[in-house]
């Protein structure tokens, strides 16, 4: 099995490496990472100007872009074959409910599926890489179960407690939760005086029912959510195409 392996968090990531580490056991891996941290990069491609490739003493690859450039150069004429699965990750930080649209973890394992190779991506639900070992090695044994029931491509969305191995809990299949808005934009001054702003921490979670990313996480379990990307509002469908037709007589 070959692995196409990228991250948000820059390619001197402890969970990159840790991810790499845990799948070079069980495949050929390939990284490829941005060069700094672009977490919140979403499904951005640079466009405005070329990005360069750079090989780091251990082998990762790092480029001046986003993560989504990282995987669409690898797929397009980088790696010499395709590779079997796109990972991203492990992410510092959960990526649960809407933080899915922001994320750049993600969306490196978005570009994948959108390249037609299964994708998935791992995030710790903590900040501050705690029981890293424990989330290397959970990530391992869902890439090893393979999802055959599932028509290729998939694209999974896995958050991980911060917990060792032996105290997580079950891996349970989730819908996405959401979220409330984020807090307010912090304002400051910079050193010459001027108004500037940092966009506030994220919301608290609206709906963390029974069967969401937040839920499942919060009872210590390894949560895996199916993604898709048509973002048609399909139950709107029908009642926007008689509003236009009547707006037409
Ligand atoms: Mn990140």
């Amino acid at each position: 099995m070959r692995i196409l392996i990228s991250n948000d968090d820059g390619y001197l990531a402890p969970g990159l490496a840790a991810l790499a580490d845990a799948l070079a056991s069980i495949a050929e891996v390939t990284v490829i990472a941005p060069d700094t941290n672009r977490s919140g990069s979403s499904n951005s491609l640079t466009l405005d100007r070329p990005l360069s490739l750079q090989r780091a003493a251990n082998g990762f690859y790092f480029v001046n872009g986003t993560p989504s450039d990282c995987v669409h150069l690898a797929l397009t004429g980088l790696l010499p074959e395709r590779p079997d699965l796109v990972v991203a990750g492990i992410n510092q930080g959960q990526n649960m409910g809407d933080d899915t649209l922001y994320s750049g973890t993600v969306a490196a394992a978005t570009e994948g599926y959108l390249f037609g190779v299964p994708a998935i991506a791992f995030s710790q639900v903590e900040h501050g890489w705690n029981h890293l070992d424990a989330a290397a090695r959970v990530a391992r044994d869902v890439v090893q179960r393979r999802f055959d029931m599932l028509p290729k491509p998939f694209l999974l969305n896995v958050n991980i407690p911060n917990r060792t191995y032996d105290d997580l809990g079950k891996t349970v299949a989730t819908r996405l939760g959401k979220r409330h808005v984020s807090e307010p934009v912090i304002k400051a001054k910079d050193p010459h005086g001027r108004d500037i702003y940092w966009v506030g921490p994220i919301g608290a979670a609206k709906d963390a029912g029974e069967g969401t990313d937040f839920h499942a996480t919060a009872q210590g379990w390894v949560s895996v959510t199916p993604l898709q990307v048509d973002l048609t509002h399909q139950a709107q469908l029908a009642g926007l195409q008689e509003s236009l037709h009547k707006g037409a007589a």
